[in-house]
């Protein structure tokens, strides 16, 4: 039977237009438990410490999950020890990059499982996931399984080695790109990985344990444990790792860094931001409002780089404020697994209290708190309307502090010197865009900038091959890129 366009079931969202639902939109099965993942095996893992993933666009649980425990880490590690030194740190890098290979094909062949799934526990829409985050994913192990057999290149002269065990220890807000950032160019060097991931969002992660499985990777080439971050705390501390990869939070990465002071451990870190967007009179507004949308609202604000920090040229301000509100009014919030959703849901209740209580301090600063959508914010689940803040002052802590929500400040500038002081006038330099048609401008500013990535006239454009990290406090080492092989690698 063929459907006609009349036939086809719409979807009705208060306010906005209608349009058919996504064939993505369909959940997939999930197991009731997700346990651990190691020395190739599954396993159940204790019952005590039990928690839930939940689906935050819907508040419900979607699977227990266990929390390892010190002697499950330890298995975990001792795995990885055997797997790198008997059979993964031997092989040679042209078969290491068959499995790469493998991987990333079969990643994209189960594209829409993993998009969805992702989406369920994470709580972002399905255009994210399926546009991004499983893409890049596979791109990234596409990317590294070309350079295992070429190592030689990355450091030349000299003859590269593996580290040896790597923990590595990932956020929530993008699950699955964060481990593939992570395990890919580890792998590719020969080292071995106990990985954690987040406690809100650890459903991808063990999916991907099947993938591992259906390639025929060797067991304890990549284990993962399940937890809260005590567990993080464990993997981190245990004295059979050689290598520590953390990206989250900078209160947690300094505590890492304290703990892995004095040992023999390599260390990186990828931290948090509070990143600046310097919009120029002559840049193309239209592009550069575009621009600054994706950057903050498309992910809720759970990214790392989000460009939080919107600094307008006075003479452009009202103009560009009210063609941003105009924009925000069509944002579509709701389900995330409605292909026609921009914003989704907050990862967890805990993340939009925090968010909460920023808004209250930005109201407590006297800041103009301006909220717009094409439909209300969703009774159940987690939701948070995209917001500007108006009339705040550099000084002001909403403007300091990463709140990591669908959240973005104004503030104007006179001069390029001025724009440049403001957006390195914070403790963090992890990105920035630079908005403007002018070249000379666009390179003055941009080498002005204390920032590990500065995108021009465009904004969360990645790449495999381009590395990815940040200056002062949102960390240091580089990930992607030839730059992300060499915390994994000893050159001799
Ligand atoms: P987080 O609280 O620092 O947690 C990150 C990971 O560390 C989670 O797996 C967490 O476990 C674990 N953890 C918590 N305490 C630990 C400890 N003492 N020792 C070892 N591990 C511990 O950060 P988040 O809230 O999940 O993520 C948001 C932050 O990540 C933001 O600041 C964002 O900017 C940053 N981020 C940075 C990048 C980058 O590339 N620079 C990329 C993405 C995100 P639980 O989840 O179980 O608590
Ligand atoms: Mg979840």
């Amino acid at each position: 039977m063929t459907m006609t366009q009349d036939d086809r079931p719409t979807l009705k969202i208060a306010g906005a237009i209608e349009f058919s639902p996504a064939p993505e939109g369909h959940p997939v099965d999930i197991r009731p438990h997700q346990g651990h993942f190691i020395d190739g095996m599954f396993v159940e893992g204790a019952e005590e410490g039990r928690f839930q993933t939940i689906d935050p666009a819907t508040a419900r649980p979607l699977a227990t999950v266990a929390a390892a425990t010190a002697q499950e880490i330890d298995a975990a590690v001792k795995a990885a020890r055997k797997a790198q030194q008997g059979v993964w740190g031997r092989m040679s890098g042209a078969e290491r990059g068959k499995f790469l290979y493998r991987i990333a094909r079969r990643l994209q062949e189960r594209a829409r499982e993993f998009a969805v799934l992702e989406t369920m526990d994470n709580g972002k829409p399905i255009r994210e996931t399926r546009d991004v985050d499983v893409p890049l994913a596979a791109q990234h192990f596409f990317y590294y399984a070309g350079w295992a057999d070429k190592l030689g290149y990355a450091v030349p002269g000299r003859t590269p080695h593996p580290v040896g065990v790597a923990a590595q220890v990932i956020p929530w807000n993008f699950p699955l790109l964060m481990l593939s950032w992570k395990i890919a160019p580890a792998l590719a060097c020969g080292n071995t990985v106990v990985l954690k991931p987040s406690e809100t969002t650890p459903l991808s992660a063990m999916r991907f344990a099947q993938i591992l499985q259906e390639v025929g990777l060797p067991p304890g080439v990549v284990n993962l444990v399940n937890g809260p971050g005590a567990t993080g705390a464990l993997l981190v501390g245990h004295e059979g790792v050689d290598k520590v990869a953390f990206t989250g939070s900078t209160g947690v990465g300094r505590h890492i860094m304290r703990t892995v002071a004095g040992t023999k451990k390599k260390l990186t870190l990828e931290l948090g931001g509070k990143s600046a967007h310097i919009v120029y009179r002559d840049a193309a507004l239209t592009q550069a409002v575009e621009g600054v949308i994706d950057g903050i609202f498309f992910n809720q604000g759970h990214v790392c780089c989000a460009g939080s920090r919107l600094l307008l040229e006075a003479s452009i301000a009202d103009e560009f404020v009210e063609r941003l509100k105009i924009r925000m009014q069509s944002l579509r919030i709701g389900n995330p697994l409605d292909k026609n959703t921009d914003v989704g849901a907050i990862n967890s209740a805990a993340q939009l209290q925090r968010i909460q209580h920023y808004m209250d301090i930005a109201e407590q600063e006297g800041a103009g708190i301006w909220q717009g959508a094409a439909c209300p914010a969703p009774s159940e689940g987690f939701f948070h309307l995209p917001t500007l803040l108006t009339g705040v002052q550099q000084s002001d802590t909403v403007v300091r502090e990463e709140i990591f929500g669908p959240v973005l400040t104004v503030l104007t500038f006179r001069t390029p010197e001025e724009a440049v002081a403001k957006a390195n006038d914070s403790e963090y330099g992890l990105a920035a865009g630079v908005w403007t048609e002018k070249t000379a401008k666009l390179f003055g500013t941009a080498h002005a900038l204390n920032a590990g990535v500065v995108w021009a006239n465009g904004y969360n454009l990645f790449d495999p091959a381009s590395p990815f990290g940040g200056v002062r406090h949102s960390g240091f080492g580089r990930e992607g890129g030839i730059a992300g092989l060499w915390p994994y690698l000893e050159a001799r």
